[in-house]
Parts: structure tokens; sequence; C-alpha cells
């Protein structure tokens, strides 16, 4: 099983524009919500949605820890 998919940060602003890039449809605003349809379906290592992101939204689980943290640093308002 491949570990690999995005991750949206608090940042978006729901423009839309990875969705158009997505190559495989796999990712669209529900609920006024950006969500990946199927993260498993993701191949590994694409990272288009984060480069077609003005914003810098999307960061990547890739099976680490740190992808994990990396991708909520800067995004916690608890302190
Ligand atoms: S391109 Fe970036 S800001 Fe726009 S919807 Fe996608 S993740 Fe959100
Ligand atoms: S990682 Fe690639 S396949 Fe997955 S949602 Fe982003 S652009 Fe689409």
């Amino acid at each position: 099983m491949i570990d690999w998919y995005p991750i949206i940060k608090g940042n978006c602003n729901k423009c839309g524009k990875c969705i158009e890039m997505c190559p495989i449809d796999n990712m669209a605003l529900t609920n006024n919500q950006l969500v990946i349809i199927d993260g498993m379906k993701c191949p590994e290592n694409c990272n288009i949605c984060s480069k077609s992101c003005p914003q810098d939204a999307i960061s990547y689980y890739d099976g680490t820890e740190e992808s994990i943290l990396s991708a909520f640093s800067g995004n916690c308002h608890c302190h």
C-alpha cells in the first residue's frame, strides 16, 4: 500500500485551482469544504495539487510522522 496522500491545511481558501489541475479528478468542494475523494488513489509523489495552489495549502502525508507534523505546523491557534 502506498502511503502518500494530500493534507489540506487551514489556509485553503477554496479557490478550486487544485481541483482543476488534478489529473485523476480526485478533489472536490463538498459542503464548502475541499476534500480528497480517495486519497489512496493518488499516485505516489504526485504533487500537482500542491504546485497549483496559490496559498501553499497542501502538503503530503508520506508515511512519516514528520510529514504530518509539518503539515500542521503554523496552523495551530491554541496558544
Ligand atoms: S488551490 Fe489551494 S487554496 Fe485553492 S482550493 Fe486548492 S488547496 Fe485550497
Ligand atoms: S496528489 Fe495528485 S492525484 Fe492526488 S489529489 Fe493531488 S493532484 Fe490529484
